[in-house]
């Protein structure tokens, strides 16, 4: 009987997109799978599952997807952190830096109450640069990250060692 497949097994490896020489991991496999994705919703929320959180925030565009099930399944609302322009409300926002340039992400500055637990959620940790936004928009509301979950963790670009250096818990499903 062939072993049942992991989390792992359904994401696909698309070469040089999106540009020459980047490994990108599509999860969109991963997503349209019904086994698989309720493989790891059930196993990203797993650690929380008894937990003090308040609040479920999503890292656009991917984390809205696992985070909007992980938020259902613990019975929490969720927020969406988004990049510069797209939310209506008024927003907070925070700069962060890419390969090449930078970028904007932001929150409505009445979406976290001070004191809340928060866990974040996206897809997949590289250098951590989006979740460390992330992180700080949360914490300027006075919200206060008892988690960091990401269904992939590329561990040699340094993102886990990054939040684990601002104190915080990173949790991966597969590297
Ligand atoms: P970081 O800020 O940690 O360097 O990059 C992580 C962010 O970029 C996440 O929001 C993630 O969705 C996106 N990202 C970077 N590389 C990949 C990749 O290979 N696959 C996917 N699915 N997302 C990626």
């Amino acid at each position: 009987k062939p072993a049942q497949k992991t989390v792992q097994d359904y994401i696909r490896t698309i070469p040089d997109f999106p540009h020459e020489g980047i490994m990108f991991r599509d999860v969109t496999t991963l997503f349209a799978n019904p086994r698989g994705f309720r493989m790891a919703v059930d196993q990203l929320l797993h650690p929380y599952a008894g937990a003090d959180i308040d609040v479920v925030v999503g890292l656009e565009a991917r984390g809205f997807i696992l985070g909007g099930a992980i938020a259902h399944q613990l019975g929490k609302g969720f927020v969406p952190i988004r990049k510069k322009g797209k939310l209506p409300g008024r927003t907070i926002e925070q700069s962060y830096t890419l390969e090449y340039g930078e970028a904007v992400v932001e929150i409505h500055d009445d979406a976290i109450e001070a004191g809340a637990k928060v866990l974040v959620v996206d897809d997949l940790l590289a250098t951590g640069g989006t979740a460390e936004a992330g992180i700080k928009l949360i914490e300027k509301l006075g919200g206060d990250v008892v988690g960091c979950a990401f269904v992939i963790d590329l561990p040699d670009l340094g993102g886990r060692a990054r939040l684990e250096g601002l104190g915080q818990e990173v949790h991966a499903l597969c590297a």
